[in-house]
């Protein structure tokens, strides 16, 4: 996969042809094609996938869709095929991919307190596609990567090895420049003024992202690392909405936040237990029911494709996923045919009853020489794999935490785990006028968990509200 997103993009380095500026209308030189463009996304979109997940839910999804699909219509390049997704991450972001793809998370969704405020950040994202501001970032990256900075989470050397370390996906999470940052505001703010959109919400919501800490630990960057603020950004919209009153012949749809707040009622919330949590030093899955300890201090990456963990100093990593194979020794063999390596030893083994191989082999370049301990491990009709990587001269001090990781993998059987249900957002009525603590002191909430909600309701502790009107609240 990731040779064939540095084959695109050296082929597209290669490649210069004659554009339109589809906001302008010039001509203009551009790097890359519009078939080119589509290409990208199109590859790319299916790696997003893998690495995030699919938020299932059709209902929200569609009507997702059909707001985009409007937008889309209204905007500077109508014709081009646009796809609308909803990702399964807790990070409050979306982004855009060259060529028309456009992904939500359900952490944002779960952040909006209107219509309002999604349509014109899905003008924003339109407004980046438009602009062609992906590709254009991806060309100029390509430059810089052809150098090779593969951005990964942990040291790259790890990642030029057998495909196994790849972190291509990041790379797609691009950067966009202030510049363009404002260009996607102007075009988001015309195009859902356009449709009738209050784009004075637009504003409000680019406060609520200023408000969020920028939560570390996610492999997916949050709104303001990959689109940074521009200056004055949330007075700039508010300007721009009733510049474009005034040019569209504004005709006000009809939206209300009420509306809104019962689309994503029971939207889930933060980290779903469900696809694998830590807690105590342990890594847990309870769907496929088993557990293993974690190295202390490590950071964990936890995807539906793999489970990444990264020792302080980035000076090793133990990757964990499924095996496409239908034993631990087919599992092995397909390891050691991936990638040319010395087998130190090989021996087949059960763990906790487990069928098992564990292996200890040397990754060997000009430059550098890697150890890796790797097992795999059947349970239930699947193989796991665990690889431990690190520079063969630390291998002594990584050894045995990788060893206490892999071998202390077990099945789990309390149902305190397996149980684990994810939190979700709650709508709830006001039953009496106040300040939106005393709301929320009636309704049973405390102390940190007040302002983490006034921030999810875009309002501040003491904003009054009435009775009857409704509120997020979070609970399983
Ligand atoms: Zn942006």
């Amino acid at each position: 996969m990731q040779r064939k997103i540095i084959h695109l993009l050296a082929v597209l380095t290669l490649t210069l042809s004659c554009s339109r500026d589809y906001v302008t209308g010039k001509r203009t030189f551009n790097l890359i094609t519009e078939d080119q463009e589509v290409a990208m996304g199109r590859e790319a979109d299916p790696q997003i996938l893998a690495e995030y997940g699919v938020y299932e839910d059709e209902q929200l999804t569609a009507w997702l869709a059909g707001i985009g699909e409007e937008i889309a219509r209204v905007s500077h390049r109508p014709n081009l095929k646009y796809t609308f997704r909803i990702v399964d991450s807790p990070v409050v972001n979306a982004f855009a991919l060259p060529g028309g793809w456009v992904y939500f998370t359900r952490g944002i969704l779960a952040h909006f307190n209107s219509e309002d405020e999604l349509a014109g950040v899905l003008g924003h994202e339109v407004g980046h596609i438009v602009a062609r501001h992906g590709a254009e970032q991806l060309s100029r990256t390509q430059l810089a990567m052809l150098g090779i900075n593969l951005g990964s989470l942990f040291s790259e050397r790890f990642s030029r090895f057998s495909g196994l370390a790849e972190t291509t996906v990041s790379l797609l999470f691009l950067k966009f420049s202030r510049d363009q940052e404002s260009e996607s505001d102007v075009l988001g703010v015309e195009y859902a003024t356009r449709l009738g959109y209050d784009a004075h919400k637009m504003a409000n919501f680019f406060h609520t992202i200023a408000r969020l800490s920028q939560k570390s630990g996610s492999s997916l960057p949050g709104f303001l690392s990959t689109h940074p603020n521009p200056e004055n950004r949330e007075e700039r919209v508010h300007q721009l909405a009733e510049e474009w009153r005034q040019k569209v012949a504004f005709q006000p749809r009809k939206t209300s936040r009420e509306a809104y707040l019962r689309r994503i009622n029971g939207i889930i919330y933060g980290q779903d237990p469900r696809q694998g949590f830590v807690e105590n030093g342990m890594f847990y899955h309870p769907v496929m029911r088993f557990k293993f300890p974690l190295p202390q201090g490590w950071s964990v990456n936890n995807t539906p494709r793999m489970v990444q963990i990264v020792s302080p100093q980035q000076d090793a990593v133990i990757q964990f996923q499924l095996a496409d194979a239908a034993t631990p020794d087919e599992a092995a063999d397909a390891f050691l045919a991936s990638t040319r390596q010395t087998v130190i030893s090989r021996d087949d083994r059960r763990l906790r009853g487990f069928p098992a191989v564990s292996l200890e082999t040397k990754i060997s370049s000009e430059t550098e020489s890697l150890r890796v301990q790797a097992w795999f491990i059947q349970k239930d009709n699947r193989v796991f794999a665990f690889y431990g990587f690190c520079a063969s001269e630390n291998y002594k001090k990584f050894q045995p935490q990788f060893t206490r990781t892999m071998r202390g993998f077990n099945r789990e059987t309390n149902p305190s785990v397996l149980n684990r249900k994810p939190k979700r957002v709650r709508i709830r009525t006001v039953p009496a006028q106040g300040s939106f603590e005393s709301v929320m002191r009636r309704l049973g909430v405390r102390g940190k968990a007040i302002d983490e909600l006034a921030l999810l309701n875009g309002v501040e502790r003491d904003t009054v509200l009435k009775k009857g009107d409704l509120v997020k609240t979070i609970s399983e």
